[in-house]
Order: structure tokens, then sequence, then C-alpha cells
């Protein structure tokens, strides 16, 4: 039994009420592991190691802040395998996926900002003859940082390193569901040497624990991925005591597929966008929007391709589909696929749990399904299901497609397939969407702006983005 502790002022520490919650493995179903179930006391004393380490990490020279960051990159590559096996048990998603996308991406996250952090510049104002001002930017201070449970350590890390970069002390939180890799990061910080107090990780439920980072006055600005009910729920605790606030939240993103695109690419890509990690990325497609010429063209491939989706134990290494994350979100997922049918949905493909024989047959495993014949405004068009679902439906014109693929209270990414160049931009300019692909899906550069627009969230990570959210811009103006 692989029985988690929390990472506090530096050490490997059990939670100071006792108490633990059960961690399942989805691919099986079985309990494997326990987790603190920590609460406010374990939250206060995270805050004060912090604090008390804040002067000096805050004092250190970017560059040696950048080396340990650097140190714990080098780390994680160094422990890929076990990191990857760990986070496909926790989770449930293919042993194959977490080793090629989650754990290097996780290095990547520590490195980029490891190496950002000795080039982060201020800007200078100089009105000539007369003043210069300059802005200093001052690390926030202790700042929370909460993560969901579908990219377990490549979401935490992605917070947590621009954060440590510019001398923020964090106290920080994995999803419940997935705490495993956070729990051997903390080794692996340990490993490296990482000043005690500067990086704490309370394991707990989010009532609990979470609404303790929260709440707590001493934290200065906080940085939530998770659902979109969560955040609003996260703005309304932390708006009063006026914290920064980042908040990535849900979405229900738009493929808009048009006649004159490559069509192998486009199916063989939305079969990826629709069903990686069970579809369960926020940046997955939902909605495939197809130009209605080659509308009977796509599905066709689509479905056919369907076929080499193969779900199975998460650790062989041809399975393409794993488990859902847990039963709960499973039973989650087959509630609306009851809802496409009571919404005169036509199933194309999939729609049943799936039982895999062996050591996996208590696992939440769910096949691919598609639907087509669903009106756009309808709930399942409409509501974030974060599941191995989509719905396929013609447009005949951009604007149609724009119409639709806008109308949803989310707005985090979309999709465009097509060879006119001009199309693609002017459609790109007119989605509500914070990130748009064109003939590609999941391209990411860490320097880019990222994050959602209506209730996909509130401001943008990445790059100097997530440097600026964790500092505090001071205008110092001397007369000339
Ligand atoms: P969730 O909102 O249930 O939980 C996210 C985190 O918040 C967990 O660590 C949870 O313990 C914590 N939490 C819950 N209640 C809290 C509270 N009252 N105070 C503080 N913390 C609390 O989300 P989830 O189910 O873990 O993740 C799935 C959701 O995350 C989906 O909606 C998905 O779209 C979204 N997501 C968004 C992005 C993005 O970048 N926009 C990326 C990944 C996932």
């Amino acid at each position: 039994m692989l029985r988690i502790q929390n990472y506090l002022n530096g050490q490997l520490v059990p939670p100071q009420a006792g108490r633990y919650l059960d961690n399942v493995d989805p691919a099986t179903g079985q309990v494997y592991g326990q987790i603190p179930d920590s609460g406010p006391e374990d939250v206060a004393a995270a805050v004060a190691a912090a604090e008390a380490a804040l002067p000096a990490w805050r004092a250190l020279p970017a560059e040696d802040r950048g080396r340990l960051l650097v140190k714990i990159a080098d780390l994680i590559d160094a422990s890929l395998d076990h990191l990857a096996r760990a986070e496909s048990q926790d989770n449930g998603k293919p042993l194959s996926l977490a080793r090629v996308m989650d754990i290097p991406r996780a290095a990547s996250n520590f490195h980029f900002f490891g190496t950002a952090a000795g080039h982060f510049a201020t800007e200078a104002h100089v009105q000539e003859g007369v003043a210069v001002n300059y802005t200093v930017r001052h690390p926030v201070g202790v700042v929370g940082c909460i993560s969901p449970w579908n990219l377990p350590l490549y979401l935490f890390t992605w917070k947590i390193a621009p954060a440590l970069a510019v001398g923020c002390c964090v106290v920080a939180k994995p999803s419940e569901i997935t705490p495993a890799t956070a729990f051997l990061l903390s080794e692996l910080c340990i490993e490296a040497g990482l000043p005690a107090g500067v990086l704490n990780i309370i394991h707990g439920n989010g009532p609990n624990c979470g609404q303790a980072i929260v709440e707590h006055p001493s934290i200065k600005a906080i940085s939530f991925t998770g659902g979109t009910a969560t955040g609003r729920h996260l703005a309304r605790t932390a708006a009063p005591m006026f914290k920064k606030l980042s908040l990535e939240l849900g979405g229900k993103n738009p493929n808009i597929i048009f006649a004159d695109c490559d069509l192998a690419a486009a199916v063989a890509t939305s079969i990826r966008s629709s069903f990686a990690n069970q579809g369960q990325i926020c940046l997955c497609g939902s909605r495939i929007f197809i130009e209605r010429p080659i509308y009977e063209a796509f599905k066709t491939e689509f479905l056919k391709q369907l076929q080499d989706q193969k779900i199975g134990d998460p650790l062989e290494a041809d399975t393409k589909q794993g488990a859902l994350v847990s039963e709960a979100h499973l039973h989650k997922v087959l509630a609306y696929i009851k809802l496409a049918h009571e919404e005169g949905g036509t199933l194309l493909a999939g729609g049943h749990r799936v039982t895999v024989p062996g050591r996996c047959e208590g696992g939440y495993f769910l096949e691919p399904t598609v639907f087509e014949n669903l009106p756009f405004d309808c709930r399942t068009n409409q509501e974030e299901i974060f599941g191995p679902v989509v719905t396929l439906t013609p447009f005949d014109t951009d604007e149609e497609a724009l119409l639709m693929a806008n109308s949803t209270d989310y707005g985090l990414s979309a999709t465009i397939w097509t060879r006119d160049l001009q199309r693609a931009h002017r459609v790109a300019h007119q989605l509500h969407s914070g990130i748009v692909w064109i003939n590609t899906w999941l391209h990411r550069d860490l320097r880019t702006p990222f994050g959602g627009m209506k209730n996909s969230g509130v401001g943008r990570e990445g790059g100097l983005e997530a440097l600026r959210f964790f500092t505090e811009a001071q205008n110092v103006c001397v007369k000339l």
C-alpha cells in the first residue's frame, strides 16, 4: 500500500489529524493506497513554513533559483519510468501516453521556467528630458496552486514552476483523485536540495484542504485549474480578500472541418483530439462541425479509424484508451450518453461500459462514443462531458459554423481544418476561444499565452504571462 505523506517544511510528514482517504486504481477499481485527508491545520503549518522560507528564497539570485528548478527537471527526466507508471496507475491513462506526454512535459515545465528566471526583464518608460519610469516586479509572496486530476503532474508543475522561478513560496494541492506523482515530486525536491518551506505539497480534498488554501489570509494569489463550478466558488471566496486569481476552467471545444481540408490528417487528428486521455483533456474537441460536402466521407473514415482505438489495460503497450479516472466520473459520462439518446441523438459508435478481462475486470472503461443528429444548442452540445463522447454536426456556411462553435458558455480552444489560408485566419479571429489551432491540435509552445475566454477562465498562464501573474508590478518614477 502506497501511503502518501505531506511535504511540509522540507520533510515528509503525516497529516496532523491522522486521517486518510483511499486512493483507487481506476483500471482495477481496487484501493491501492492512502492519501492524507489534510485540513486547515496542515495548510496553516504549510503557510507558516512558506512565510519563513520566503525572505531567503526571494533574495536568492534568479539564476540560482533557476538552477534548482533545472535540477528538479533533470531528476524528473531520470525518473521517467517510475513517474509514468505511477501516473498511469493513479489516473487510468495508458502508460504509453504518460511516458510521452505527462512526464516529459512536467520536466519541460521546470526546465522552461527555470531557464526563464534568468531572462525575465522589466520595462522602462522614458519621458525624454523629464522623467524615467521603470517597473520592478516583486514576487507576490506565498501563493496557492490547486490542480485537477486529468493531467496530474503536467498541470501541477505548470503552476508551481513559474511561481518558484520569480521567488514566490508555494502551498500546493494536487487533486485528491490523483496525488501519487505530486508525492513523488516532493521526494525529488528533497533530493534536488530545494530549501525547506519553499514548496509545500498538502494532500486532501477540495472542501477541507483546498478551501483552507483559498481562505488563508497570508496566501496572496491562487492559481487554479479545474471545473468551472469550482472556479466560481473559489472566486466568490477569494475576491473579497482581493487575492490575485488565475482560473483555468472547463471547455466544450469545437473542431471545424472545412471541405477543402486534408481529410486524412483531419480525421486522424480528430480521433486524437476526441479520445486522447479518454477524452479527459480540457482541450479535447467534443463538437465536430463538418462542412456538408464532406460530411459522409469524414464520418465514414472517422468511424473506421475508431476501430483501432484499442481499449484495455493501461499498462499494455498497444492500449490507446485506458480507464476513466473514477467510478463517479464514469457514471457522470454514462448519464450524458443517456441524455444524448433522450435528446434524439443517433448513436454511431460506442455508448457502453466495457469489461476488460483479467486484472482490469473491475476498471472504469468506456467505449469511445459518437453521436449525430443532435441540435447544436441541446445540453449534450452545450455542457462539458469531459469523457470519450463527441458529436458530429454538418454545416453549410462559415457563419453557421461560427454561430454553432461560439454558442456555448465556454471558450477555451478550437481547431480549424482547411487549406484556405485567408478563411483559416478570418474564422480563427472570429472564434471566442483563448486558443485556436489551424490544421493541428495540442501543439504547445510554452511561451504562448494559455487560457480561456468566457466561462473557461480568467487570466492567462504560460511564458511571461505566468511570470507576471506571480509578481506585483511596481512603477518607480525618477525626475530627470
Ligand atoms: P475540480 O474543480 O473538481 O477540482 C480541481 C481541484 O480543485 C482539485 O484539486 C480539487 O480538490 C480542488 N477543489 C475542489 N473544491 C475546492 C474548493 N472548494 N476550494 C479549493 N479547491 C477545491 O476539477 P476536476 O474534476 O479535478 O478536473 C476537471 C475539470 O478541470 C474539467 O472541468 C476540466 O475542463 C478542467 N480543466 C481545465 C484545464 C484548463 O487549462 N483550462 C485543464 C485541465 C482541466
